[in-house]
């Protein structure tokens, strides 16, 4: 993104909408001046300018929850910024992840993520271990022992779906996504290269379509 082309308004700001990379959610929305655009250019974090103390904040310098930019993009009439970036911690001063926290949007959000977010649960356990845990417990025997629960699991999705027991399939797919997800950490494959599998897929139909 090219900041020449920026329209900054008559009080010389442009409202900068910033998004988590990777989970698409809208955290805030803050306003630039070309100063603080240039500073975000130049360091690769956000910095914005605040309306109420009339000077540039470099997001996360007090709270320590800095945002790193990994997308600058300018939308259709050149008077808005979307940000996208990677957070080191939550982005409302009121200490939520974003400052759109209305139940609607967080149950939306939750359900979107919630793979991801289980995902990284197991990640943490497998970083550190903690006893009574079943995670904990499924690393510590191995992988022999995750094969073992990943076929009981399929075989109770077949079972489930047999009986067309629609909350017991449900119940089961869960337990095996779950131990889906603890085999794809101990292997060390992210879930990112299995979603670039399905990626590649789908482009390659609509080649075809
Ligand atoms: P921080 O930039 O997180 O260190 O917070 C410092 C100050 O910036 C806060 O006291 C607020 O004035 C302001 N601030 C931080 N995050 C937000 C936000 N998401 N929306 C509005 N103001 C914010
Ligand atoms: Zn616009
Ligand atoms: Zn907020
Ligand atoms: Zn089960």
């Amino acid at each position: 993104m090219n900041s020449n082309n920026v329209r900054f308004n008559e009080e010389g700001l442009v409202p900068a909408i910033v998004q988590d990379v990777r989970t698409g959610d809208v955290l805030m929305l803050a306003y630039m001046n070309e100063e603080s655009l240039q500073k975000t250019i130049e360091t690769g974090e956000t910095w914005f300018f605040s309306r109420s103390r009339k000077e540039l904040w470099n997001k996360g310098a007090t709270s320590g929850n800095r945002q790193t930019v990994k997308q600058l993009d300018i939308d259709c009439d050149q008077d808005t910024i979307l940000i996208q970036v990677e957070s080191a911690g939550p982005a409302c001063h009121l200490g939520t992840a974003t400052c759109f926290t209305r139940e609607s949007n967080d149950d939306l959000r939750r359900q979107r993520t919630i793979v991801q977010e289980v995902a990284k649960q197991i990640e943490k356990r497998k970083q550190s271990p903690q006893d009574g845990a079943y995670t904990t417990y499924l690393f510590r025997e191995g992988i022999d022992k995750i094969l073992k629960k990943v076929g009981e699991e399929t075989t109770e999705v077949v079972i489930g779906a047999k009986n067309n027991d629609l909350d017991e399939t449900a119940n089961e797919l869960a337990d095996l996504t779950y131990h889906i997800l603890v085999l794809m950490e101990e292997l060390g494959l992210p879930i990112e290269r299995v979603k670039d599998v399905l990626k590649s897929r789908r482009l390659q139909e609509e080649g075809i379509q």
